[in-house]
């Protein structure tokens, strides 16, 4: 079922928005993919009977049952960002983008899984539980939104919203085959959202079809008094232009993408044949060049990790989240960051100090830094000719469980397709092509900034090619 078939059946009565919550209610009680850190039964249940009551399903998500991943606040639900350092923090406000969700209807299941404050690419370093696949559960979900694709993927769900800073959203929507749509940066409020890398950082849908992320961004993106970083452009019905004619417009092949060591087979001939597909609607593929790929993943971890150990400054033990006892303030600052932050974050603290500090800031920041507008330019550069870009989402399917966990730079290289989107601000959306191997194999388009109505475009006829079903 997609959201138009769930708002129909709502409004002619065919379905009460209580039996709708009820049964995705059900599926999460009943399964062991862990894709929930909590569960709002009681306040799901209770919406949807107001909803039942009142009738009224002419909001543009009302009564659609949505999963809300465990970084993005929620008022007076809990919202640990996946660390026993917010294990216990219930935030006194929501978001922008739930508060917008939800005056559009939206009914919250619950918080899912994710990586610690985002830091990941498997779910598996969550201090809570390990997310497992739907399609095999021996296998990583992806991540860091590994529980709201697990969710959604896994029928538990209708929709999702996750973040990506740096494939979070892309990512593990490929591993479980769903639809991810990576928006341009400052295209959705950043306002309540728990910061990984303030420049990076952007929310977005996690869907079963490229309608349903259309339908979704409309409600979530626009100008926000509450983010500076969101500018005043146009939020369209992008459900309008899904099927717009796509013949004779140009699909990019950025070369260096498929010339990358380790990248499976499976996924570069998803890809080439995700372009095959587009060539069939008329699409005329060409190659394009992002000469810099090569330097995607150190530019990016530079980066995020010295934002990530600015961010983490503000768990300090006293103004809110969990506290550790200690004899002093200096102490008492290091049994609490010591003792609730995990590997993952320590590693983000340490590095992002060091790449900060005086004598290596030039060297390794700055330097950094300037890579970053190169690869925005050299993007800018290859959309000149191009309307999209195809390409790989990840080098592999989803790898087991454990495979990557005790090797973080391993982790890290994984993200080599995702990141270079993020570097550059641009949108992107992931989508399944198929499944090879017992697990779905996928792509990405991405698109120039702003321009979420064109890949959402190729998307549909790609989708309406593919005929993905799990
Ligand atoms: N794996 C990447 C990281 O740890 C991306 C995470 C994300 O997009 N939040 O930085």
């Amino acid at each position: 079922m997609n959201i138009s078939d769930a708002l129909t059946k709502l409004r002619t009565k065919e379905t009460s928005a209580v039996d709708l919550v009820s049964s995705y209610l059900e599926k999460i009680k009943s399964s062991d993919l862990n894709a929930f850190i909590s569960v709002t039964e009681q306040a799901a249940l209770k919406r949807a009977k107001q909803m039942d009551d009142s009738g009224d399903f002419s909001a543009p998500l009302a009564g659609i049952p949505i999963a809300v991943k465990d970084i993005i606040c929620t008022k007076a639900v809990k919202t640990t960002a996946g660390s026993k350092i917010l294990e216990d923090f219930i935030p006194p406000y929501s978001a922008t983008v739930w508060e917008k969700l939800e005056a559009a209807g939206a009914i919250m299941l619950g918080k899912t899984n994710c990586d610690e404050f985002a830091m990941g690419s498997s779910t598996e370093n969550s201090a809570f539980s390990i997310t497992k696949n739907p399609h095999n559960k021996e296998c990583v979900p992806g991540g860091s939104s590994g529980g709201s694709a697990a969710a959604v993927a896994g029928g538990e769900s209708l929709a999702a919203i996750g973040t990506d800073t740096g494939g979070s959203i892309r990512q593990p929507a490929n591993f479980c085959g769903c639809v991810g749509l990576k928006v341009t940066y400052g295209r959705v409020s950043r306002y309540g959202v728990v910061s990984y890398a303030s420049s990076f950082d952007t929310i977005g849908p996690m869907t079963n079809t490229v309608e349903d992320a259309a339908q979704m961004l409309h409600v979530m993106a626009g100008q926000d008094d509450r983010d500076s970083t969101t500018p005043d452009q146009p939020v369209l019905k992008y459900v309008e232009g899904l099927q717009s004619d796509i013949s004779g417009k140009k699909v990019g092949m950025p070369k260096e993408f498929f010339e990358t060591d380790g990248i499976d087979p499976a996924v570069k001939q998803a890809t080439e044949s995700a372009a095959k597909m587009l060539e069939k609607r008329g699409a005329k593929i060409v190659d394009v060049s992002v000469p810099l790929t090569e330097y995607a993943v150190p530019t990016y971890y530079l980066l995020v990790k010295a934002e990530a150990s600015t961010n983490m400054a503000r768990y300090d033990g006293i103004r809110f989240g969990s506290h550790a006892e200690g004899k002093d303030l200096t102490d008492m600052y290091q049994k609490t960051r010591g003792k609730f932050f995990g590997d993952e974050v320590k590693r983000a603290i340490m590095m992002g100090t060091f790449t900060l500090s005086s004598g290596y800031v030039d060297a390794y920041y700055k330097k950094a830094a300037a890579v970053r507008a190169k690869f925005k330019q050299d993007y800018d550069k290859a959309f000149e000719e191009v309307d999209v870009m195809v390409a790989p989402v990840a080098p592999t399917q989803a790898y087991k469980i454990g495979e990557k966990a005790d090797d973080p730079l391993q982790m890290y290289l994984g993200d080599i397709f995702t990141v270079s989107i993020n570097l550059a601000g641009i949108p992107s959306l992931a989508l399944p092509t198929g499944k090879t191997n017992g697990l779905p194999v996928g792509v990405q388009i991405m698109g120039k900034q702003f321009d979420e109505g064109t890949i959402l475009n190729f998307g549909w006829h790609l989708e309406q090619e593919a005929k993905y079903t799990s």
